[in-house]
């Protein structure tokens, strides 16, 4: 579907980044509004918090409901902030709305829902209202795009993205993994649309924060949402990913915003594509020196029996000489080549040395 989009903030120039920050929920009124008038020195674009919670299970706080809004339209009128809410469903869009919430958000639980975008969809109908919307939980990228086709076919064409990671169930140091191939696809297939990266719900935690921001501004995303709170550790959601206000600042201060190298989306994907394929060999480098290591160890156990030294330098030498040799004609330098086989022998030793028992080493090196 053919889309064109207008910017998100009306009157500010297009490449200037959408800053979004703001408490996961709202929780009192004194909370909304101190985390509000801190963030209000701080030049966001955008004040965020949550009033309906989408929680994994009941029994979790759920939001404060549609008494939140008027804390929001309190900040909006005390700060001049511009606000911004989640909905996920008719009577949150017609609440928000009554109440003038500037920007609403859909979030990662109810873009995989085409029913509810549909529902969504028919309620702002008619109304010139900017829509973010979050990326579903799973990788689908189709999906994400039918919910913003679903809104601009509504009428509304303020519409940004927002890249807040995707659920997966394994081993990874984020909350959500971040899978960047999926929202540059998104934004080579429209150049016009506003990316904005959740940095917060990506790491789902506190020390990688600004990395997963800088990333995107390095990916050339069009803005960041961020969660903040006057006391992290104390919020009611996702305490153990906000940042207080002064923690916030120093982080955006770190953030270097590039002007955009270029526009060519297809730059962006190559090098998306090329670091994916360094990943990769990376980690197979890793599965062959750990292959190696384990040799090692048999080798250990062999020369162990047959009460062999660890160290026998005339076959060492033999395998540096051949590397620097092979390396030269690979375009390595015999520098690098040294180094790194000399750390791969300390290593092999190391794991020898494990399996024959310490006090034969310390004989045998005698
Ligand atoms: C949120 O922004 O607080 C939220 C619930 O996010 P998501 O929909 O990305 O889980
Ligand atoms: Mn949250």
């Amino acid at each position: 579907m053919e889309m064109t989009f207008r910017p998100i903030l009306e009157g500010k120039p297009a490449n200037e980044p959408i800053i979004i920050a703001g408490p996961c929920s709202a929780e009192t009124e004194a909370q909304v509004l101190l985390t509000a008038r801190e963030l209000a020195q701080q030049q966001i674009s955008i004040y965020r918090a949550g009033i309906w919670k989408p929680r994994t299970r009941p029994n979790s706080f759920e939001g404060v409901g549609a008494e939140g809004l008027k804390w929001l339209r309190h900040v909006k009128e005390e700060t001049g902030l511009k606000v911004c809410t989640e909905v996920a469903n008719t009577q949150h869009v017609f609440e928000s709305l009554k109440y003038g919430i500037d920007v609403l958000w859909i979030g990662a639980r109810t873009t995989v829902n085409p029913f509810s975008v549909q529902e969504i969809a028919d309620a702002v109908k008619g109304v010139d209202i900017p829509v973010l919307v979050k990326n579903p939980i799973n990788p689908d990228l189709k999906l994400w795009i039918g919910a913003i086709e679903r809104l601009y076919k509504a009428g509304i064409t303020r519409i940004a993205a927002i890249h807040r990671g995707f659920s997966y169930h394994g081993d990874t140091k984020y909350r959500n993994v971040p899978r960047w191939q999926i929202p540059i696809d998104l934004k080579r297939q429209f150049p016009d649309l506003p990316i904005i990266c959740d940095n917060s719900h990506i790491c789902g935690r506190r020390d990688i924060l600004q990395a997963v921001a800088q990333k995107a501004m390095d990916l050339n995303f069009n803005g960041l949402m961020t969660e903040v709170h006057p006391h992290p550790d104390e919020a009611w959601s996702d305490a153990e990913q906000q940042i207080t206000p002064a923690q916030y600042k120093e982080m955006m201060a770190r953030i270097v915003f590039r002007m955009p190298t270029t526009d060519d989306m297809e730059f962006l994907e190559n090098l998306e594509h090329l670091r994916h394929e360094i990943d990769e060999l990376d980690e197979e480098l890793l599965n062959l020196l750990s292959h190696r290591m384990k040799l090692a160890e048999r080798i250990g156990e062999y020369k162990k029996r047959n009460n062999i030294s660890i160290l026998q330098a005339s076959r060492w030498n033999e395998i540096l000489e051949r590397a620097v040799i092979k390396g030269r004609i690979k375009g390595l330098s015999e520098e690098f080549v040294t180094v790194v086989l000399k750390a791969i022998h300390q290593e092999s030793i190391n794991h020898q040395a494990s399996v024959m028992n310490r006090q034969d080493v310390d004989a045998m090196k005698g």
